[in-house]
């Protein structure tokens, strides 16, 4: 019934199951409900399937696929990937490829329920280059069409082909943050709902639909709050300073709240997380600062933004006064977004150079977007005056914070 009244007001309802109770009499209800897609459950070959669940549910699962594909139901696998699976990957999909299956979800498996009780089973981090690895591989065969779920990312090339492997189209695919409560939610056995199925700390239940109806705990202004009112300055570590950040707000929140007990803690489990910190650790090695300024500048070049700001980071910590390491450092980290970090190193190089033009400027812009745009302003002022207002970029900040400070009066008034 759930189902159906979703369907029928365009709302897509997909199911995931383990498959044990889906038989011929039920896929006909199924069908008529207006289901999108029943994503069924394949941890493995038959042996570590049932290991991992237990003995039977292989076989049901299997028996699941092909009544639902006999009866022209959509159907998806999923699999929560584990050091129990890791390297079964190319059988489990020669399995579903032999079995029919059109579309196969791979996810990390993180330590909650009966996972939790085997921690030996979780993968680490470094193994999400070899899971986007065989993802890109088989994105290419063309003979399953294979999807990352929301855990397994972010920013890379190859996560980027994969999807656009998936649609065939050459559009945007690119990681736009947890859908979480934003466009989707799960309505788990019980009638609780949440913002996502993986999610099944109680803290995240929004409500119950026995209880309110689901338009009103969708609509609810204070619901979901976690998700709809994050923003990249609540998260920590390297998700806080994320050239991304904004946007993707440290990938998967589940992710972090069973691997680090909170959803606002880095994302360790990120491909581009995991490529900073093999710079910082690569970066550790190199004390020459001709050398290092040399890549900082590459860096800018290039507009890699974030790897100016790790590069010149790493210059000041062998060198905390050199001024151009703190002006390259203060316009990168104004570049990643990172704006106290900015006015920090735009500060410093006013304590060594009080009349410094640009640092006047990059502090004045960081004050601005920090929303203290009185002390920006008047900063920017001051940087225009230095260059007797002929430096056109400078004249042009200037007249954004004033626009942007008229604006702000405009809709206060
Ligand atoms: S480091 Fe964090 S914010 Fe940046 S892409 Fe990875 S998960 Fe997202």
């Amino acid at each position: 019934m759930i189902i159906k009244r979703l369907s029928t007001r365009s709302v897509a309802a997909n199911i995931i199951t383990n498959g044990w109770l889906i038989e011929t009499d039920l896929v006909e209800e199924l069908k008529q409900s207006g289901v999108s897609t029943i994503a069924i459950s394949i941890d493995g070959t038959q042996a570590t399937h049932d290991k991992i669940r237990c003995k039977g549910s292989f076989q049901r699962a299997l028996d699941a696929f092909h009544v639902l594909n006999q009866a022209g139901v959509d159907t998806a696998a999923v699999t929560t990937i584990s050091n129990e699976n890791i390297h079964q990957l190319p059988e489990i999909r020669d399995i579903l490829i032999n079995n029919g299956v059109k579309l196969w979800q791979v996810q990390i498996g993180f330590p909650e329920g009966n996972f939790k009780n085997h921690p030996e089973w979780l993968v680490t981090p470094d193994k999400m280059n070899v899971i986007i690895d065989f993802c890109y591989e088989t994105s290419l065969m063309d003979k399953i069409k294979i999807y990352p779920a929301d855990c397994v990312g972010y920013y890379s090339e190859k996560e980027l082909k994969i999807k656009r492997n998936i649609s065939k189209t050459q559009t945007n695919s690119t990681w736009r943050g947890c859908n979480a409560g934003v466009h989707v939610f799960g309505v788990l056995h019980n009638g609780d709902i949440t913002g996502c199925t993986s999610i099944r700390d109680r803290t995240f239940i929004e409500g119950n639909i026995r209880e309110t109806s689901l338009k009103d705990i969708w609509e609810n202004p204070d619901g979901f709050a976690w998700r709809r009112k994050m923003t990249k300055s609540q998260l920590s570590g390297d998700c806080e300073v994320c050239v991304y950040g904004n946007v993707c707000l440290g990938g998967c929140p589940n992710t972090r709240l069973t691997i680090n007990g909170d959803i606002y803690t880095e994302n360790l489990y990120c491909a581009y997380n995991l490529a900073l910190k093999k710079l910082k650790k690569n970066l550790q090695e190199i004390e020459d600062v001709s050398r290092l300024n040399d890549l900082a500048s590459r860096s800018i070049a290039s507009k890699n933004f974030q790897s100016a700001a790790i590069v010149t980071s790493r210059i000041l910590e062998i060198s905390p006064n050199n001024i151009e390491a703190l002006a390259l450092n203060g316009f990168a980290e104004f570049m990643c977004g990172n704006y106290t970090r900015c006015a920090e190193a735009n500060r410093k190089v006013l304590e060594i150079n009080p009349d410094d033009v640009y640092a006047t400027k990059g502090l004045g812009l960081s004050l601005h977007e920090l929303g203290d745009s009185d002390k920006g302003l008047e900063l920017l002022e001051k940087a225009a005056m230095l260059t007797d207002y002929k430096d056109a970029d400078i004249i042009n900040d200037l007249n954004y914070i004033k626009q942007e400070i008229n604006k702000e009066a405009v809709y206060s008034s």
